[in-house]
């Protein structure tokens, strides 16, 4: 399914995004003097802001990630949506899957081919574990996935609420 790729985005979102993009420098900065600091309860912090922030914040309005990542599939997604759609893992893999540059399975298009008009997942519950696992800001390896998440924040403005209140707490 195609999706006009800049359909449902709020504009506040939107606003996040492009703070975030704008000051760029800056975060990557602070985040450089983050890890110099290594606060032996970021994982706890990252993990509480986490799930603040998810409490409110609305993945339908967004769904960037369904439209502009290709969340990488492990053997287990394949059994488990070839299974929901009643397909063999085989076909699975010819109708919807590439291999990418690091020889990962990925979408073999996006947006995503189960990402619906009204942003929801049609498989919801048995998606990708990357999908499930996005934007990985409850992480128990924060310290090592900084660099990551400053790429993520260009996609996701949920990502950035949570680092500017980590920010916030730590410097
Ligand atoms: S995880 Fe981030 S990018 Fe994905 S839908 Fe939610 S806010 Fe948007
Ligand atoms: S499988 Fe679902 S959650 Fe994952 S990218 Fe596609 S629509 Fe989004």
């Amino acid at each position: 399914m195609i999706l006009s790729t800049m359909v449902n985005h709020s504009p506040s979102q939107e606003i996040i995004l492009q703070g975030f993009k704008k000051n760029k420098h800056q975060y990557r900065q602070k985040l450089k003097f983050l890890k110099q600091k290594n606060p032996s309860n970021l994982d706890m912090l990252f993990l509480n802001a986490h799930e603040e922030v998810f409490k409110t914040f609305d993945c339908l309005d967004c769904a960037r990630c369904c439209k502009f990542l290709g969340p990488r599939i492990i053997q287990r997604d394949i059994l488990r949506l070839s299974k929901e759609l009643k397909i063999n893992s085989r076909d699975f893999i010819l109708q919807y899957l590439r291999i990418d540059e690091d020889g990962d399975y990925v979408f073999k298009s996006m947006p995503c081919p189960f990402l619906m008009d009204d942003n929801c997942c049609m498989v919801y519950g048995k998606h990708p574990k990357a999908c499930q696992d996005y934007p990985h800001t409850d992480s128990r390896k924060m310290k090592s996935r900084l660099n990551a998440l400053l790429k993520d924040c260009e996609i996701c403005p949920a990502a950035v609420i949570i680092l500017d209140k980590i920010l916030g707490e730590i410097l």
